[in-house]
């Protein structure tokens, strides 16, 4: 079979090869069958082995759900009933957190920084000894929304040192920019199968602390299908879902897990590194400027500012490249207007190269002057 391939350079669901495509097609099995239950068993093996995590310590939890539904559930599932939660926040994936915890009316304290800097540790040091009763702190890694890389190490060395759980979003880091789960003070981090696994989407898991996991048995119960020590429990006792779990993407996970560990853990990074310096590069001869510096970003995600030309339109300019096999995305910054590069998925520096002859054949036909103009 002959599927097309497009470069997608959204944030995930990424560009997958066409063996973990196919790994999708298998014969029709009940996910209650132990060889079903083998497959699921490796995968929590193998995700655990991604954040190199000590198995005795450490477990891996699937969910049948995008990315979010990890945030919701570490968050409503990991508060214990007398505590509160931090969200260090500087973007929108934080936003969400918050979100979160406001619909399930969680105590909370919600610490906002601009979206385009890194949050000062001094005052998240202060909030946490100003608030003793703040038992779990929450970030994302990647900001998924501009880019930006937060410092977790030293959030979560803050973090327990106020004896506070540490949950961060590790969804557009995980299985691309190497992480140790235990060097990097993470007690819980999570990721969906469609972003660095490079595989489908409907497949969440959450990576953390066993006796974490188990001390929370007794905390209010706020959800029903989303919480942590639940699906645990079951996934201990059978090996199993709780209820049915998405099985062909649960094969394209573990297919890609394989191609993972065969391509390496640093190799892919530097593979993500390469495509990410290609696009800087291919921006920079057109006059692209930045949101966030360069120093900053977390290597994944490349947010570009909008041109001050009347003759920019992104959707013209999205829908001829798309037309071209290349998927560009809008930005998700609450005040600027800015567009999305990414370097997550199954692609190569060539990939980028062919993607800029089609983005700069775009801007010639749209009139949009080159290099690019801005006002200030
Ligand atoms: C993609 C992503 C998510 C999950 O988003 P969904 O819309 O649920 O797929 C969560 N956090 C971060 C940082 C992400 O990049």
């Amino acid at each position: 079979m002959q599927i097309k391939r497009n470069i997608l350079l959204n944030p995930g669901p990424a560009t997958t090869t066409d063996s973990v495509k196919m790994a999708q097609v298998v014969p029709d099995i009940c996910p209650r069958e132990e060889e079903f239950i083998t497959v699921m068993r490796e995968l929590r093996t193998d995700l655990l082995k991604i954040v190199h995590g000590d198995p005795v310590k450490y477990t891996s939890v699937l969910f049948c759900g995008s990315g979010t539904i990890n945030i919701d559930i570490c968050l409503n599932s990991l508060l214990p009933e007398s505590g509160k939660i931090l969200i260090i926040n500087n973007g929108a994936y934080s936003a969400r957190a918050v979100e979160i915890c406001r619909y399930y009316g969680l105590p909370h304290i919600d610490l906002r920084f601009p979206e385009d800097e890194r949050p000062v540790l001094s005052e998240v040091e202060q909030v946490l000894k100003n608030n003793p009763d703040i038992a779990l702190v929450h970030t994302t890694h990647n900001e998924t929304g501009t880019g930006i890389l937060n410092p977790i190490r030293e959030i979560g060395e803050l973090a327990h040192k106020y004896e506070a759980v540490f949950t961060v979003d590790t969804t557009s880091t995980l299985a691309m920019r190497p992480i140790d789960i235990e060097r990097e003070n993470i007690d819980f981090c999570m990721a969906s199968a469609q972003k660095g696994l490079m595989a489908m989407t409907g497949l969440s898991f959450i990576i953390g602390n066993r006796s974490i996991i188990e001390k929370s048995k007794d905390y209010k119960k706020r959800s029903y299908y989303c919480n942590l020590y639940l699906q645990y429990k079951v996934f201990e006792e059978t090996g199993e879902m709780h209820f049915t779990p998405p099985v062909q993407t649960v094969y394209a996970a573990s297919q890609a897990l394989k191609e993972y560990f065969a391509e390496g853990e640093i190799e892919k990074w530097e593979r993500h590194r390469r495509v990410f310096e290609e696009i800087h590069a291919g921006l920079k001869k057109l006059g692209f400027k930045n949101l966030i510096r360069k120093e900053w970003q977390a290597g994944l995600v490349v947010s570009v500012l909008y041109p001050d030309d009347a003759n920019w339109d992104f959707d013209k300019i999205h829908d001829y490249c798309y037309e071209r096999g290349f998927t560009i995305y809008p930005g998700k910054v609450s005040d600027i207007n800015t567009f999305r590069l990414c370097s997550l998925g199954a692609i190569d520096r060539e990939d980028i190269v062919d993607f800029f002859s089609v983005f700069e054949e775009s801007l010639e036909k749209y009139h949009v002057s080159l290099p690019v103009k801005y006002n200030s």
